[in-house]
């Protein structure tokens, strides 16, 4: 068991947990914990080009580029099979941010991870969140982790950046608000096409997605609502390329490398909302807060943005040095006011996607998100 005091507790050390680390570790001590001893492999790698603002901020972008074999590829654009037969491309050439990245998610996350540490950040993993109490303006956090090792953390400030678990928002009896159902089916494959662009295609109960990423890999995936399809369908890869005849691009490219597929499963895929993203000494930020669809290709971006705009909101107002009833209020005030304001641009935006395809606007999965405010 070990005895640690800091002052501030980020719990969850993925893409949002790590950046709100290297941004505040300049002005406070900072412990980073994550019930993973290393990142797992996972889907989400599309880095959209804004993002690479966060990172040269925070002095990452150099060292990023020092490692782009492992890390990333870059991106020339976006086909998409969307409202009609015809494809659209969207290329990132004229992108004042530059070229969007299709990233290793794995890598990328061990990467911050390793910066967070370099910078000074203590590092305790895997540590899962077993109970906290706040005493006397002191949380007292108790961690678990499979090799039976214990730690006692106080700190003076709590960051869940736990993803859409929010596992520290939800202990203090924070529920998520979910306004859909969207859940994914993926698997990794050897890219043997010559076309690398991402690509997104409608069909008639959802829709599919396909996109390069490091070492020469292909990511596809099925997004649909957890209602409307039979769970067999998603149970196994056999399942799965059934499925995928609905799609001829997508079928030949699953046939042609089938004994190299890997099937990884389901994963929820849906837009949800923490009913309160901020209270006495803590805050959520990334998925934690408000996790998008994946349509969006912004939650990597949200992750890293709502990370910086709670450091700035910290540093501001010094409330995890010196709390104070009014300043803490105004803080809260100011955060909640401004993931409210992502979260309705977001949601704007969605609505306009999702309105761009009509073929099938009679089928559940089209009709609920054409009816959405
Ligand atoms: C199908 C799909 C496709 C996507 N595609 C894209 C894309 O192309 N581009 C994009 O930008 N985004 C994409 N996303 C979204 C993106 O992956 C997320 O927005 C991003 O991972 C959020 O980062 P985060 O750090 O907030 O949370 P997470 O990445 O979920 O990290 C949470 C961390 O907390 C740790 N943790 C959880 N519980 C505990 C606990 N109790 N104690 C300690 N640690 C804990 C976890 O191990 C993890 O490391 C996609 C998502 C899905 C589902």
């Amino acid at each position: 068991m070990s005895n640690i005091k800091t002052d501030i507790l980020i719990v969850g050390g993925g893409i949002a947990g790590c950046i709100a680390a290297i941004s505040l570790i300049d002005t406070h001590t900072v412990t980073l914990i994550d019930k993973l001893a290393v990142p797992k492999e996972r889907i989400g790698e599309s880095l959209a080009p804004a993002a690479q603002r966060i990172l040269k901020e925070l002095q990452l972008l150099e060292s990023l580029h020092a490692h782009q074999e492992q890390l990333y590829i870059q991106n020339l654009g976006m086909q998409s099979y969307w409202g009609s037969e015809q494809v659209h491309i969207i290329d990132h050439l004229r992108n004042p941010d530059g070229l969007s990245k299709s990233l290793d998610r794995k890598a990328f996350e061990i990467f911050l991870r390793k910066s967070a540490v370099e910078r000074g950040v203590q590092d305790i993993w895997p540590a899962k969140l077993q109970s906290s109490s706040l005493e006397n303006n002191m949380w007292n956090i108790v961690t678990s982790s499979e090799t039976l090792e214990e730690h006692h953390i106080q700190a003076k400030f709590v960051i869940d950046a736990t993803g859409r678990q929010s596992h520290f928002a939800r202990s203090q009896g924070i529920k998520r608000i979910p306004i859909d159902k969207l859940i994914a089916c993926w698997v990794t494959l050897p890219n043997t096409e010559e076309n690398k662009m991402s690509t997104i295609t409608a069909t008639k109960n959802g829709w599919w997605y396909s996109a390069v990423i490091p070492n020469n890999k292909r990511v596809i995936a099925f997004q649909t609502d957890s209602d409307l399809i039979d769970r067999s369908t998603f149970k196994d890869l056999n399942s799965f390329l059934e499925l995928s005849r609905s799609n001829r691009q997508i079928a030949a490219i699953l046939e042609k490398n089938k004994a190299e597929i890997t099937f990884h499963g389901v994963v929820a895929a849906n837009s949800t909302q923490l009913e309160k993203v901020t209270g006495l000494q803590w805050a959520a930020i990334g998925d934690a807060a408000i996790s998008f669809d994946p349509l969006s290709s912004q939650g990597m971006f949200n992750a890293m943005a709502s990370a910086m705009q709670l450091k700035e909101l910290l540093v501001m107002s010094n409330i995890a040095n010196h709390p104070d009833s009014i300043i803490e209020t105004q803080f809260q005030k100011m955060y909640t006011q401004q993931i409210e304001a992502i979260w309705e641009q977001y949601v704007y935006h969605k609505n306009i996607f999702y309105k761009a395809e009509m073929r099938w606007s009679d089928h559940p999965f089209w009709k609920r998100r054409h009816l959405s405010l």
